[in-house]
């Protein structure tokens, strides 16, 4: 299971999401995005961090 925390990249934020498939987890990181801090689009650089914050749990 890979799993995700928005407070590892920094933000001040509660939210967690984890899934088998690193290309789904990225698709619920993507969305949480968009909803809840109004990033439309996840570019490289943020990509980067949130692939480097993902860990296997
Ligand atoms: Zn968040």
């Amino acid at each position: 299971m890979k799993k995700f925390a928005c407070r590892d990249i920094g933000m001040e934020c509660n939210f967690v999401a984890q899934d088998n498939d690193e290309r789904k987890l990225m698709e619920k990181i993507a969305k949480h995005a968009r909803d809840a801090h109004g990033i439309q689009k996840i570019d490289s650089a943020l990509e980067a961090k949130v692939r480097a914050a993902i860990k296997e749990a």
